[in-house]
Order: structure tokens, then sequence, then C-alpha cells
């Protein structure tokens, strides 16, 4: 029996979402000993316990109250919702943070010589997909029709297989339709991975475990998202060159030694620096030009 004082986080076991998700926990200092086979794994040096399931059931433990906390993607979340509204229930949860991987797009897709021609011209086919509800409410907007085939795998094959006449499924390249001779037609909903919290009364140690893990996920997500520049510039150029970099209101700027007209600025920025803002600051005169980028962060 798993022992309620200890935080319980859902995560996919394997797939997608899995390699990003225990690397995020890992980078937030949590210790995981995962064992391939192991359903739950223990953190050692915090109060949390992992559960490792299918992504589709992650929404549901959220729901029901059996786990805290659930990584899934926004799309299986979205889905489950309106799966149970249908069913009449109400499902609760709460939304901590949409967070920076798991990026996709629920999209329709139909043989490479189907002329489309808006969503209309798609009343009364057969579409084969995983998401039922998704593609009911975006066809509720237009009034069309549509015949399921609910497929929970290999739905790009369904038009060639006669099952369907065309598709909605998960694209993220867009190389699995190409292989399969299907061509996107419409975007019906943009996904990101997210994390979201039981409703109800969390005791107070548990919520204080949970303030702090989220610290660090902003930590974490914002500091994937800076880099550290630094490089040397004319000070007589220095307003230009700090108008060229992105997020730049409060540089560090330092004397270098020996020189009377130059200065060595150092800034966290919120953006990568492209090779054109590069090129920029160095006709500018700037030289040593260095984008680090940043581990960790705490504002
Ligand atoms: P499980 O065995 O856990 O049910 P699965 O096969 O249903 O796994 P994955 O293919 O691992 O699911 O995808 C998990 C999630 O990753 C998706 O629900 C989606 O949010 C996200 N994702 C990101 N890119 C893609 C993509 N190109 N295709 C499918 N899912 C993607
Ligand atoms: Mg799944």
């Amino acid at each position: 029996m798993l022992d309620n004082s200890r935080l319980r986080i859902a995560m996919q076991k394997s797939g997608r979402l899995s390699d990003e998700s225990k690397k995020l926990l890992a980078q937030c200092g949590v210790k995981i000993n995962l064992q391939e086979q192991r359903l739950i794994a223990f953190a050692e040096n915090m109060p949390i316990d992992i559960l490792r399931v299918r992504d589709d059931d992650i929404p549901g433990l959220v729901i029901d109250g059996v786990v805290d906390i659930g990584i899934v993607g926004e799309n299986v979340l979205e889905e489950e919702v309106l799966d149970r509204r249908a069913e009449g229930e109400n499902p609760q949860y709460k939304t901590l943070r949409r967070l920076d991987f798991g990026g996709c797009r629920l999209s329709i897709a139909a043989p490479r010589d189907f002329v489309y021609s808006g969503p209309e011209c798609l009343n009364n086919l057969r579409i084969a997909t995983t998401y039922p509800h998704l593609l009911r409410r975006y066809f509720s907007q237009y009034n069309v029709n549509f015949k399921t085939c609910l497929l929970n795998g290999s739905v790009e094959v369904a038009p060639r297989a006669g099952l369907a006449d065309v598709i909605c499924d998960l694209v993220s390249s867009g190389a699995t339709l190409e292989a399969n001779g299907l061509q996107e037609i419409e975007v019906i909903y943009k996904s990101k991975a997210c994390l979201i919290q039981r409703e109800g009364e969390m005791s107070p140690t548990k919520q204080a475990l949970i303030d702090k893990v989220m610290t660090r996920i902003q930590g974490v997500i914002q500091a994937r998202e800076s880099k550290y520049i630094m490089l040397h510039a004319p000070t007589a150029v220095l307003d230009q060159v700090v108008s060229l970099l992105p997020g730049a209101e409060n540089p560090t700027i330092l004397p270098l030694t020996g020189e009377q007209n130059r200065v060595a600025l150092h800034m966290v920025s919120t953006e990568s620096l492209f090779w054109e803002t590069m090129e920029k600051l160095k006709d500018l005169g700037a030289s040593s030009i260095l984008v680090l980028p940043i581990e960790k962060m705490m504002e």
C-alpha cells in the first residue's frame, strides 16, 4: 500500500513523454531510481512516489484523486475531460503549468489526392481517430457530421486499409503522414505536456513540497529558455549593443584591464542569440561574444 503522506506523481512509463518527464524531475533534484519493469518508484531524497503508467490513464488517476500530480499531454487530458462530461460527470483538476516538451498538433489528414475545400467538405465521411471527443467539438462549430472509426494505434494506415476516408491524429514533423501517402489538411488542436494536480485539500507538508517542486520546475524551464551572454564592446556604442540584445534591460558592465574605451558586458537573455544578431554586434565593434547555456535559475 502506498503511503498517503508522500506526494504521488504519475508519469508515462514508456513513450514520447517519459524521457523528458524523468529529466525534468531529475533536474529539480528529485533522485529516483527507476527500474524498467516497476510500476512504482520511490524518490530517495524527498517524500515523493512516482507511478509509471500509460499516458491515457494519467488524467483519470488525477481526476479520481488516486495520485496528487500528473504529467500528461493536453490532448489526452482534454479528451478524457470531454469523455467524462459526455458520461455526465463533472471532472475536476487544477492545471499547475504547461511544460516545454511534448509539443504536437492534432490534425485531420487525407489521402494525397483528396481535394480539400474546408471542414464542410468532410461532412458524413468516416474518420479514424483516437480522439473522437476533440474531433466532435471541432466539427460542432461547422455543423459537420462524421462517422468514427475508433483506433488506438496505427491510425495512419486506416485510409489505405479501407477503414476510413480520412484520419485525425497527432502530428509533429509530418513524416509519418508523408510516409503513408497522407496530407495534413486541418489542425484542430495544439498540444504540449502539462502538469496537473488533483482537486481538494493537500496537507500543509504536501502543499509545501508541491510549492518547492513547482519553484524548481519554474527555474529549470526558465533556465532552458535563457542564455548567459558575455561580450566586449566599445563604450561609445554600448546603447546600440544593448538595443540588439533580447531582454537586456540591466546588463552588468565591467571594466577591462588595460582598456580605456572598451568594457565587458554580461547579461541573461530570455532567448538565444541568432547568428545575424551576433554579426551585427561584431559590426558595431563587439568582440569575444559568448552565448552560454544556463543550468539552473532562481529569481
Ligand atoms: P502509452 O503506451 O503510454 O499509451 P502512447 O503510444 O499512447 O503511449 P506516445 O506516442 O508515447 O503515446 O505519445 C505520448 C504523448 O506525446 C501524446 O499524447 C502527445 O501528447 C505527445 N506527442 C508529442 N509528439 C507526438 C507525436 N508526433 N505523435 C504522437 N504523440 C506525440
Ligand atoms: Mg496512450
